[in-house]
């Protein structure tokens, strides 16, 4: 029979350990901090959309969710994120360098422009690589810690995205591979999530048109069939890096992309002609 503390134990994974969610306010983030709540962590949700991450917080638990403005790439706003988690729960389990954009547009690498390249690094690279820094200042002398961050499939695969976001994006998985061989020695797991596209405000604000076209879009290049990709896919994906669950994975890129980036399509031996 299964005992009232085991079912405790696998509805809330999370309990009594305190995570950090950079662009947390939207998104990805957002979604996984609802998750993360849900399984008991207590957060900080750090971003740079004020209102709408106080209004998370609101809306998930005023005690035990605090929001902090933090721009990723401002080294001094990171360290006091990260202050502010320690200050306010006593210490930090899960870091989670989630905050990220995009290029403006598409450009073609002669119209590239190096003022756009260095705006996507620095979010995307130098942001994560200071989360990964001042999480460790932390977590060292704890003896252990889960950081994880948003790569994408671009993290692996070239032709899916912008130079500066394909750049940025395997920036990440560098970071998480070296991190995690540092780190290691102190108990700290270092790990990064690479999902395919899905619906967000930022994809919305990039690509425009409405959530249905976009859905389809990705839909139809996607490898898995039958299933549409959601935030709450690579929310449960950080849940079980974050857990205990994951307690001896490291260094590992964890793909949520159905198959996306090990697929090449105009290689089709696999094609069915006759599938209903
Ligand atoms: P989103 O725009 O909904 O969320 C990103 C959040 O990051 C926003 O709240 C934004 O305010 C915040 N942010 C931006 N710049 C920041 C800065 N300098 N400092 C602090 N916060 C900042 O978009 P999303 O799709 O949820 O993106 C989350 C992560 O997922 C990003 O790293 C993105 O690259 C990655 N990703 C997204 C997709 C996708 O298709 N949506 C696919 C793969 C990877």
């Amino acid at each position: 029979m299964t005992t009232p503390s085991l079912i405790s134990a696998l509805s809330r994974r999370l309990e009594g350990k305190v995570a950090l969610i950079t662009g947390g306010a939207s998104g990805i983030g957002e979604c996984t901090a609802r998750v993360f709540a849900h399984h008991g962590a207590k957060l900080v949700i750090a971003d740079i959309q004020d209102d709408l991450g106080h209004s998370l917080c609101q809306s998930i638990d005023q005690t035990n969710c605090k929001y902090v403005h933090c721009d990723v790439t401002d080294e001094s706003q990171v360290k006091n994120a990260v202050d502010k988690a320690v200050k306010a729960y006593g210490k930090l389990d899960i870091m989670f360098n989630n905050a990220g954009i995009v290029d403006k547009s598409y450009a073609r690498i002669l119209e590239d422009q190096k003022t756009d390249f260095e705006r996507v690094m620095s979010v995307n690279a130098m942001g994560v690589f200071l989360g990964i820094k001042h999480a460790a200042r932390t977590m060292i002398p704890a003896r252990s810690g889960s950081i994880i961050s948003t790569a994408s499939v671009t993290s692996c695969i070239g032709g899916v995205g912008s130079h500066a976001y394909t750049a940025s994006k395997h920036a990440v998985l560098g970071l998480t591979k070296n991190a995690a061989a540092e780190l290691g020695q102190f108990g700290i797991r270092v790990n990064c999530l690479s999902p395919y596209g899905l619906v967000t405000p930022m994809v919305m604000h990039f690509l425009g048109g409405n959530e249905k076209q976009v859905e389809n879009s990705f839909n139809s290049s996607a490898n898995l069939k039958h299933v549409t990709l959601k935030a709450e896919d690579v929310a449960n994906a950080a849940l079980f890096l974050a857990s205990d669950e994951g307690r001896y994975i490291s260094g590992l890129n964890l793909p949520v992309d159905g198959g996306f980036s090990i697929v090449n399509p105009s290689f089709q031996m696999f094609q069915y002609s006759d599938q209903p």
